[in-house]
């Protein structure tokens, strides 16, 4: 069965088809600049030539209608016609505590993910016009919700509690989520396979470092913490983001700057991060890397404290699982450089990690990274969210 996943944000739409049957991807692409002057659809058909085409786009429908168009074009589409898409996997952001598991979407389900708009007012709303086109377009296909949050939902209440009046979980549901939930459960499940082991046997930790970054703690098949909390503002540093910082902070730029909230938060989520630490140099890892060869003041620095935060956190979730078996690194950054996972295990002698200098050297490949005498496995594997969430389409719908 053929499962089309979308990932759609405020004025862009990610997609790829894949045949869930053999895992195959047979197209890919997006939509860029939605109801922006300037719009454009690239399209990638597995084996075939990529084309860019600009074109306008009024909304998310029309965008949805480009890409159906292209799957089933004559010259170099896909699939006959959309009687060959079996479902639609949909990424929707956060499923507060309502949802645990990815589910079928129904009328119900729409009015509950629409619930959690207040949770994630920039991306739910965005998930849902995805959610509307679809069905407007391809009306009785089948479609399922993935949720990033879901995965972390079986954390206990000691890790996703915050220490503010309890009235805030009470009546608004303030608590810690966690994100990246696709791509953790992905990671950690290969992980299992790649060590020949029982999932429920193991104590996983997966850093996922990329643009965004967060760390969890998968202990016996569940995920038992991770450092994004209401928000993905929350844990590790990220390319914009500050991640953890002291709430006071806020107010100390406030009366310095006379900025208001919603400047101080775009300050935050848009300024800070590799590019703030790195005095405005770059939020992209790899210049960032490039320049630390180099021995740039401001990207040394800049790494420096970021792989300090993520060895932290991996410290914190050994000791919150008694021990760890193995420590994942995935993500734009995590799974294609040698140079940051050497930086942060560094700090993980006293886990008894003895890195494979050449298993380690190979970029984006999946595969066991410490020798055959380290006390604890590390293991660099790229994640794959749109074929965790195929699966999961697949699983329900098949
Ligand atoms: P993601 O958000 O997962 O797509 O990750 C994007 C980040 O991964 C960017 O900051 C890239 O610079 C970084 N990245 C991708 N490939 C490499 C690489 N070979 N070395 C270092 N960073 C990389």
């Amino acid at each position: 069965m053929n499962i089309l996943v979308i990932n759609c944000g405020s004025s862009s739409l990610k997609f790829q088809l894949i045949d869930a049957t053999d895992e195959k991807l047979i197209a890919k692409g997006l939509c860029e600049r939605i109801g922006i002057e300037g719009s454009q659809l690239v399209y990638a058909p597995t084996g075939g030539e990529k084309v860019t085409a600009v074109t306008p786009m009024g909304d998310h429908t029309e965008a949805i209608r480009l890409v159906l168009e292209a799957l089933t074009n004559e010259k170099n589409g896909v699939v006959k016609s959309l009687k060959e898409i079996g479902a639609v996997g949909h990424r929707i952001v956060h499923g507060g505590e309502k949802f645990a598991s990815s589910t079928m979407i129904t009328d119900e389900v729409i009015k509950a993910i629409e619930e959690c708009n207040t949770l994630a007012p920039l991306h739910n709303p965005a998930n849902l016009i995805g959610i509307d086109a679809c069905k407007k377009l391809m009306p009785g296909t089948p479609m399922v919700a993935v949720f990033d949050t879901a995965f972390h939902q079986t954390m206990p209440e000691e890790a996703y509690m915050y220490a503010i009046p309890y009235k805030y979980y009470r009546e608004y549901k303030v608590r810690r989520y966690g994100f990246h939930g696709t791509s953790h459960s992905y990671v950690s499940h290969r992980a299992a396979q790649l060590l020949g082991r029982n999932y429920e046997d193991l104590k996983i930790i997966v850093c996922h470092l990329g643009n965004g970054a967060s760390i969890s703690a998968i202990k016996n098949g569940k995920c038992v913490d991770t450092s994004m909390g209401l928000t993905p503002l929350e844990g590790l540093i990220m390319g914009t983001r500050s991640g953890d910082i002291d709430p006071a902070i806020i107010k100390f730029i406030a009366d310095t700057e006379g900025k208001n909230i919603d400047e101080i938060m775009d300050v935050l989520n848009k300024e800070s991060g590799v590019l703030g630490l790195s005095d405005g140099f770059s939020s992209d890892f790899r210049d960032l890397v490039d320049a630390y060869e180099k021995g740039e003041e401001a990207s040394v620095r800049t790494m420096k404290v970021f792989a300090y935060h993520v060895a932290k956190y991996v410290g914190a979730y050994t000791a919150a699982m008694n021990g760890v078996d193995a420590i994942c690194f995935t993500a734009g950054f995590g799974e294609n450089s040698a140079f940051i996972r050497t930086l942060v295990c560094a700090y993980l002698g006293y886990l008894g990690i003895e890195i494979d200098e050449e298993a380690n050297a190979k970029r984006g490949v999946e595969g066991i990274i410490t020798t055959a005498d380290s006390r604890t496995n590390v293991l660099a594997i790229p994640t794959n969210e749109e074929l965790a969430i195929a699966r999961e389409t697949f699983a329900l719908v098949k």
